[in-house]
């Protein structure tokens, strides 16, 4: 094919298999950035819908928590310290008052305000005088005999432990310490109801006095825990009571288990601690809060609203009293409510990964709708629950066909330049190897000419001349006819056509006809022919000419190739059951590199002192075909500008 032929099929091949394939690459990957921004979009839908779903399921069930605690709440108006709340979520209840919060313990403060003024003037002026007799005259035993009077006047409960707790303080005082102790014992076992102006249990009192004295440990750490468990949320102050008898307890308790038992406690009343700080900050935000959809302060407006609050966020919301009066305030604790929604719902199915209740405006997140301003939900999930269906599949399947594709393409289009660039190099060698043939046929008929012409002239004195100018002349016809051998032979071995007519016959006869042959142009060249033949080597099936012709090659080639030198040996040896031809030379040599190509047709080594020695590149060709077809083998070794020996390897039949 043409060099013109070959760029055209590239171009053909360009365009009807890479342009193609370039299309199809384009396609694919615009076809999976379509499939991943869908499932994007899918995922948006897929949170949305799922973030309107918590919204409603959280609203369901705020709603519900919000009508059983006002239920059970006004079932019992009056009884709110010992109210429990009916949800474990909820955290505080408070009323709305002339738009002010009142948190659990200043309702029932007021309460208790309304029993003292109440109270009998009798019980209340012995009081003043024992407290005057106390605390001004320091007259202790008289101060406790007008508390014991006190005691007498007909009264309620709360009253009577009130002036014994006076009574105990001022027996203190006056040192009878174990009066004293007896009736702190007595108050100290007293209901949590029971109690101040503060709305604090005397109890208490109580317990600090005998914990100081370092008795009763055990009662007062009972007294704790009860009061930890009977009231939902006690005042401030009582919780700083509370938090200083759980530390003395913890640090100097009688015995391990007590201050074990008093250091848990302790960390319970720390965290009831910080539940009334977040009730107190949120009683003095409450002006601020917008707890009504419009903003409007309007409870009985008909869309719930709940609304994020504090640190710990409280879910907020305001709920009209079902008696009709002021309205209360609910707050729920979110981080409980939430596990409990994600968990038990169908929600859970739908979405595999973590649902977190996000507050920060800023923060990313779904909105859960009107009902809760200012709360969004962010979805954690390990990866896009979407893509990780089929979509991914179809990508992965996608990619794999392209690849396959596209390798298969690169693998044509490998084969495909592999096969152009070795037609090439033999479209270039043959053009290569016509300028060679002509030449070399040229020469030696110019000579022939040459030399017949002054034969025919005839004008020779000296015979010699003459015999020499026909010795050229047989020599010249003789390297003609070697070269359209090679020529013709190799042409029949292309045609496959080539038949070797294998005969036993002594390698050693061959080698030397092949010497005589050379004999004459060696010698005119100056070249000094050692011909070495082992004695005892079998005779072999060889075509005899074709050996001689690739002998011949050999010799020629290591003339031409000689350079300077002008030694050349020739060997017939047995080795390793062969019998090898061996034709050495000491001239140029051959590169490693080169060496691999010399025995291919047309390939001749491109140094520029190489394209000044006339050759077609077929000697080796032959050489190497010939050795093939008796089963043999032609080697090179060599080493550039020391000299080359190539050597025919020959089986020897009878030891192969
Ligand atoms: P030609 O001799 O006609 O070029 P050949 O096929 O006989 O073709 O040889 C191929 C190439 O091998 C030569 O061009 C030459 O470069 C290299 N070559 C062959 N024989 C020798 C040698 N004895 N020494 C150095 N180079 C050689």
């Amino acid at each position: 094919m043409s060099p013109r032929g070959q760029r055209k099929q590239v171009v053909l091949f360009l365009i009807a298999v890479i342009f193609p394939s370039l299309v199809l690459v384009a396609l694919t990957l615009r076809m999976i950035n379509q499939e991943r921004e869908l499932s994007e979009k899918r995922w948006t839908e897929e949170r949305r819908r799922l973030s309107s779903e918590i919204g409603q399921q959280l609203l369901v069930r705020l709603e519900k928590i919000k009508l059983e605690e006002m239920g059970a709440l006004e079932s019992q108006p009056e009884k709110h310290r010992e109210y429990h709340y009916v949800n474990p979520e909820v955290v505080l209840v408070g009323r709305v008052e002339q738009n002010r919060l009142l948190l659990p313990w200043e309702l029932d403060r007021r309460s208790k305000e309304v029993n003292r003024s109440s109270g009998e003037t009798r019980f209340t002026s012995k009081i003043r005088q024992a407290e005057e007799e106390e605390f001004l005259k320091k007259q202790f035993a008289r101060a406790a005999e007008l508390y014991r009077e006190s005691m007498n006047e007909p009264r309620l409960q709360g009253q009577v432990a009130f002036a014994r707790l006076s009574l105990a303080r001022v027996l203190a005082k006056a040192g009878h310490t174990r009066e004293a102790q007896a009736h702190y014992r007595e108050i100290l076992l007293l209901p949590s109801e029971v109690t101040d102006e503060q709305g604090i249990p005397l109890s208490l009192y109580a317990a600090v006095h005998l914990l100081e004295r370092g008795v009763e440990h055990q009662t007062v750490l009972q007294r704790i825990t009860s009061e930890l468990e009977t009231t939902i949320l006690p005042s401030p102050a009582e919780f700083y009571i509370l938090r200083g008898l759980a530390e003395t307890l913890a640090r100097s308790g009688p015995d391990g288990s007590v201050r074990a038992v008093a250091g848990n406690i302790h960390r319970r009343i720390l965290e009831r601690i910080s539940h009334v700080e977040q009730a107190l900050e949120l009683q003095s935000d409450f002006a601020h809060l917008v707890l009504t959809p419009s903003g409007r302060r309007e409870p009985q407006s008909r869309e719930p609203v709940w609304v994020p609050y504090g640190e710990e966020t409280w879910l907020v919301s305001l709920t009209p009293s079902l008696t009709g009066s002021q309205p209360w305030l609910l707050a729920v604790q979110a981080s409980e409510i939430l596990p409990s929604l994600a968990t038990g719902s169908p929600l859970s199915k739908t979405f595999p990964g973590k649902i977190h209740l996000l507050t920060d405006r800023e923060a990313e997140g779904e909105s859960l709708g009107p009902n809760f301003p200012g709360l969004k939900v962010a979805f954690v999930a390990q990866k896009n629950p979407i893509s990780a269906g089929p979509w991914s599949l179809h990508g992965y399947f996608y990619l794999v066909t392209l690849l396959l594709v596209l390798s298969v393409t690169l693998f044509g289009a490998y084969l495909l330049w592999r096969d152009v660039r070795r037609e090439l190099r033999v479209a270039e060698m043959r053009s290569q190897f016509v300028s060679s043939v002509s030449h070399e046929l040229k020469t030696p008929l110019t000579a022939i000419r040459m030399f017949a012409e002054t034969l025919r002239m005839g004008r020779f004195e000296n015979p010699r001349i003459k015999d020499e100018y026909l010795a050229t002349i047989v020599n010249e016809s003789e390297r003609l006819s070697r070269l359209l051998n090679n020529v013709l032979d190799f042409s029949k071995i292309e045609r496959g056509k080539k038949i070797y007519d294998r005969k036993p016959t002594s390698l050693a006869g061959i080698v030397e006809a092949a010497a005589r042959t050379m004999q004459y142009p060696l010698t005119q060249l100056g070249f000094k022919l050692d011909v070495e033949v082992e004695n005892d080597i079998p005779p072999i099936r060889v075509d005899r000419d074709a050996m001689e012709q690739a002998i011949l090659n050999l010799l020629t080639n290591a003339m031409k190739y000689s350079g300077e030198s002008r030694r050349i040996g020739l060997r017939v040896k047995r080795q390793n059951g062969h019998a090898l031809i061996e034709v050495s030379d000491e001239g140029v040599g051959i590169d490693a590199k080169e060496q691999a190509h010399i025995f291919e047709k047309f390939y001749r080594v491109s140094t520029p002192d190489n394209q000044l020695i006339p050759g077609a590149g077929l000697g080796l060709p032959l050489v190497a075909h010939i050795a093939k077809a008796h089963g043999g083998r032609v080697e090179v070794r060599s080493t550039p500008r020391r000299g080359s020996t190539f050597s025919i390897h020959l089986p020897l039949e009878s030891e192969g």
